[in-house]
């Protein structure tokens, strides 16, 4: 069957009748007649939707950039009839599947592992001590690291086909902005009506460290490395430094973390991240706090890191791991009238707009925040918002996240930092982990599971989950967030017995409030 529904029409489909693009006043400063509304037929062929070509021509989106940013909204694009063509110069999938998030979580599916062989004696697993001395496993490290590149670059690999079997067009090379309605890919110009600028970011570099592949490393330069480093000095506390600092530790490397900060993970749940803390100490980690690293140089056949107040700390290889800045230079950008803010990001609203009509931007390049399901999302709202879709504009504190240390915390919707402080009003339960009776059972003792919800009406506002799989546990509190569940909703559904997921039926139990008797 043929169904012919109108651009711009009654506010059905994705977003749920919220804002629409049209409605945004974005597309329409522009030269993108199809976004008015009522002057295009969609035709849904099969399950395929088509822009047809009766009043209007398809739309050319040119996106700059492959990564998650870039390759979700030529998804959205593509099946929007659109014809997209997607610029790349690194590869698709970004910088997300080649060297960050999918190479960093592969390798901490081996630390993980190697984590839990750790707990193995005392479930009654004993070290054979036989041919092989007494350790339960060690970590081929050219085998892991050749997994995974290996499995980067078949991700990417499969973003290709997928991309190609959409229609969408691929051209290899850096691309800029030539004018708001043109981008330069080497000699060739391709004509747009919407321009996405996706590119991403690259590691920070600090003046007195700068990192050479070698011994001096960015999160990017790891995978090329034949073997584990011996002793490993990770400069930076955040997300990243720690991921790395917990997954190296697992994997038999002697660590190092230089936090200049009074904890690790100073951006995260203070109770979650001191969890994390005291796990990294009690495995052998060293964790230096209110230590600011000012430089790092080769020493010999290893490595110095110099701090702030003068000490010196030795190791054989140093991770540095100290933010993340925008790939925004020699975009063009200025040229075609899109503002940068002074870290050169690309500000953005919450529909992916920047400061010139007909370009948006998505992902690390706008600094909105740095994860790989935000970037997509920003790419998707850009696409839905440029062809007149109905849309629902970024909704930041909705946004589920993990740090992937181990144990994992998981976070979404409101923080402690914000109850806090009292600009919510919500009443906080904290489960650790210890009273779990699955947990015992898989010899987990470190955690929590802690539920916010609002004081007055019981709906859930967020929650935190220190565990292992957190990263999966937190679903059902993103799904009561989103859906403003309240605890008594929570209370009610039933969790598998055994299960990490019943603590968080058990801390809304413990939310519920007695109804008034009056
Ligand atoms: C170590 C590490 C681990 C991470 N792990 C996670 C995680 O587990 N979960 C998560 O959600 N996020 C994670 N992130 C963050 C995540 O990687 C980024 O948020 C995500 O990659 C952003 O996507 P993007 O599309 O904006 O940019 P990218 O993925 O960086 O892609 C940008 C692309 O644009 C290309 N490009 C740049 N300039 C040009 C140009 N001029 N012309 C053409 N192409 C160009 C680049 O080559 C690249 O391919 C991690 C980050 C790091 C550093």
């Amino acid at each position: 069957m043929i169904k012919v529904k109108r651009a711009g029409g009654t506010g059905e489909g994705r977003g749920g009748g919220a804002e629409r693009g049209g409605a945004e006043g974005g597309p329409v400063r522009g030269r993108v007649p199809w976004a008015a509304g009522g002057h295009q037929a969609r035709v849904w062929g099969g399950d395929r939707p088509e822009w047809s070509t009766v009043n209007e021509p398809r739309a050319k989106i040119v996106i700059i950039g492959g990564g998650p940013g870039g390759y979700e909204a030529a998804l959205v694009a593509a099946q929007l009839g659109s014809h997209v063509t997607v610029v790349d110069s690194d590869g698709l999938g970004g910088a997300c599947v080649l060297t960050d998030c999918v190479p960093s979580k592969t390798l901490i599916a081996t630390s993980g592992m190697m984590a839990a062989l750790d707990g193995a004696p005392a479930l009654g697993i004993r070290p054979d001590t036989g041919a092989g001395g007494a350790a339960l496993a060690t970590v081929d490290a050219p085998r892991l690291y050749s997994r995974v590149r290996d499995l980067a670059s078949a991700q990417s690999a499969d973003v290709a086909a997928r991309l190609a079997a959409e229609g969408v067009e691929i051209r290899r090379g850096p691309g800029r902005l030539a004018g708001p309605h043109t981008v330069a890919v080497g000699d060739t110009e391709l004509d747009a009506d919407i321009v996405l600028v996706a590119t991403g970011a690259k590691p920070r570099e600090l003046p007195g460290a700068v990192p050479d592949g070698e011994r001096l490393l960015t999160c990017r330069q790891l995978y090329d490395l034949g073997e584990l480093p011996p002793k490993l000095i990770v400069v930076g506390s955040g997300v990243t430094g720690a991921e790395f600092a917990s997954a190296y530790q697992a994997l038999g490397s002697k660590v190092t973390l230089v936090s200049s900060r009074d904890r690790v993970l100073p951006q995260q749940d203070a109770d979650a991240a001191m969890v994390v803390q005291e796990v990294f100490r009690r495995r052998g980690m060293t964790v230096l706090s209110r230590s600011r690293a000012v430089s790092a140089c080769r020493t010999g056949d290893g490595v110095t890191v110099t701090l702030e107040d003068g000490r010196t700390v030795r190791g054989s290889h140093c991770l540095l791991t100290v933010g993340m800045v925008p790939n925004t230079g020699g975009l063009g950008l200025e040229a075609a009238g899109i503002a940068l803010d002074r870290g050169g990001f690309i500000p953005v609203d919450r529909v992916s707009r920047t400061s010139a009509a007909n370009v948006y931007a998505a992902g690390d390049c706008t600094g909105v925040m740095m994860l790989a399901s935000v970037a997509a999302m920003q790419g998707r709202i850009a696409m839905w918002h440029a062809l007149g879709e109905a849309v629902q504009p970024l909704r930041l504190s909705h946004v589920a996240m993990t740090v992937f240390t181990e144990p994992e915390i998981a976070m979404v919707g409101v923080s402690q930092q914000a109850v806090g402080s009292g600009e919510a009003d919500a009443l906080v339960v904290k489960l650790p982990l210890a009273t779990n009776a699955r947990a015992k059972m898989q010899g987990f003792r470190d955690g929590f599971v802690k539920l916010f919800a609002r004081r007055s009406s019981g709906m859930v506002l967020g929650g935190v989950v220190v565990a292992p799989w957190a990263s999966e546990l937190i679903l059902g509190v993103s799904l009561a967030v989103e859906q403003h569940l309240t605890v008594d909703e929570i209370a009610h559904t039933f969790a598998v017995y055994p299960s990490l997921s019943g603590s968080v039926t058990e801390a809304a139990r413990q939310l519920m409030q007695p109804a008034d008797d009056d």
